[in-house]
């Protein structure tokens, strides 16, 4: 499981551009599509071997003045509750203004790592606020320039040092852990309702921020799993009053404590960036992925429309066509226990080992059929293929020329082993290496 991090601060200290700054080499599949700007506010990292997730809060702020303070308050309380770290961004050539102060005074009472960062030092006149800044209490001052990229390296040094090591907090192992996600409005919480057999709307406590608050444990069709909670976000959203941000942070958190996520999407919109979006970050969280098109009912059809639809979706899709896509209506209860089989299916296949011998078998005959075309003058031969002790299914492949070997052929191998072991709804990783 991956750490939170939230950047906060007033607006134009900066922190969209620091954002970037971090995720810009790690862009979303659905980067080059128009109109996905808004989507873009949360991003993975990677940094001295520690992978976190960084959020931008400013695009969750509604810039007008008299409301920007009330919103960026309760964000706060959020980010100190959601997520594991915190940036406050200051801005070296302004200063302090009254916000930061009230900012500073809530982040004092807290216990979240938080550090302090002068960002636009970009020059040496940095220096001029430094002392108002120490003033806030809140420790170390960190100058950076989000623009030059000075300073940035040695804050990430010291931030991936407090983040919770990757294996913690892994608890309840032995239970498949589902999250159910998706947009305001598709089913999700229907969804979870129709699970329960009742009308009951679960309500996480609002001071929860432990694991066991979010998670639920369920037995349904004889089957024991937990769903990672983001239920009851309308609910408390109301609280807090900043919507959307929180019910990001909450998928997030429970995308990244789950082993399976049932992305929702309502058939009438379709699969959109945002869909697409929260998919991406499932794969390169290394989720298992079901797709639920929901309010199938509300559809016009006859016996082509399923098949038409799924073109549509695994167009969008592509080529993460792995993802299985059932068609189904919370609401007259069709296709829900099929769902959750198969939601159950791909944990399982998520912890699927292939042997070495049935690998090399069957892939290492398939290869010689169709070997990695020659690349440079160099005849490319792939000597055996075992899976990795890893958490989710990697496959190294040794070779003698590993880095010779070019992304279709990649994928080539990626469909073989698919078609030929399932892993349906799993991503899978390919490492190349020297033998
Ligand atoms: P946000 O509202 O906090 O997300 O701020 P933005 O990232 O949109 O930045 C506000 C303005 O500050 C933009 O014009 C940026 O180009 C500028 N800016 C951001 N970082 C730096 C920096 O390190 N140095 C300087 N000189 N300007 C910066
Ligand atoms: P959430 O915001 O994703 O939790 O969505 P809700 O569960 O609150 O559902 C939003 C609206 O869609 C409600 O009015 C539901 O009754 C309706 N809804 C949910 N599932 C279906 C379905 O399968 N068919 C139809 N027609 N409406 C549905």
């Amino acid at each position: 499981m991956s750490s939170i991090i939230a950047i906060i601060g007033r607006p134009n200290v900066g922190k969209s551009t620091f954002f970037n700054r971090l995720v810009e080499k790690r862009k979303a599949i659905t980067e080059n599509e128009p109109g996905i700007t808004r989507d873009r506010q949360y991003g993975t990292c990677e940094w001295n071997g520690k992978n976190f997730t960084i959020i931008d809060t400013g695009g969750y702020v509604n810039n007008s003045a008299d409301i920007f303070e009330k919103e960026i308050k309760s964000q706060i309380h959020i980010a100190i509750k959601e997520a594991d770290v915190i940036l406050f961004m200051v801005d070296s050539k302004v200063g302090l203004t009254g916000h930061e102060q009230d900012i500073a005074d809530i982040l004092r009472k807290n216990k979240k790592p938080i550090f302090l960062i002068s960002n636009k030092s970009d020059n040496y006149n940095y220096d001029l606020y430094s002392n108002d800044f120490y003033k806030l209490g809140l420790g170390n001052v960190y100058p950076i320039s989000s623009i030059s990229g000075y300073g940035t390296g040695e804050l990430l040094d010291e931030v991936v040092k407090v983040l919770p090591s990757q294996s913690e907090n892994e608890e309840n192992e032995n239970y498949p852990k589902i999250s159910i996600l998706g947009r305001p409005n598709v089913g999700k919480s229907s969804f979870l309702n129709v699970l329960l057999g009742n009308d009951r709307t679960i309500v996480t406590p609002i001071a929860g921020t432990t694991r066991d608050s979010i998670n639920s444990f369920y037995n349904l069709f004889g089957k024991n799993f937990i769903i990672t909670d983001t239920a009851g976000i309308r609910k408390k959203a109301k609280v807090n009053e900043n919507i959307e941000f929180y019910s990001v942070m909450r998928s997030l958190k429970a995308l990244q404590e789950s082993d399976v996520c049932i992305i929702l999407v309502d058939a009438q919109q379709s699969l959109e960036s945002q869909d697409l979006n929260i998919i991406s970050y499932a794969q390169k969280n290394k989720k298992g992925i079901l797709l639920l098109i929901n309010k199938w009912d509300l559809i016009e059809k006859d016996h082509t429309t399923i098949k038409e639809f799924k073109k549509l979706i695994l167009d969008k899709l592509a080529p993460a066509t792995y993802i299985p896509i059932i068609f189904v209506s919370v609401l007259n209860k069709l296709r829900i226990h099929k769902a959750v089989n198969k939601a159950l299916d791909i944990y399982s296949e998520r912890n699927k080992r292939i042997s070495t011998s049935e690998l090399n078998s069957v892939m290492l005959e398939i290869i010689n059929k169709y070997p990695p075309p020659s690349n440079k003058g160099k005849y490319i031969k792939i000597k055996y293929i075992t899976q990795l002790p890893t958490k989710t299914p990697t496959f190294a492949f040794f070779s003698n020329f590993p880095q010779y070997i070019k992304q279709p052929y990649k994928n080539y191998l990626e469909n073989q082993l698919r078609k030929h072991f399932g892993f349906e709804g799993v991503p899978i990783s390919l490492v190349f290496r020297k033998k």
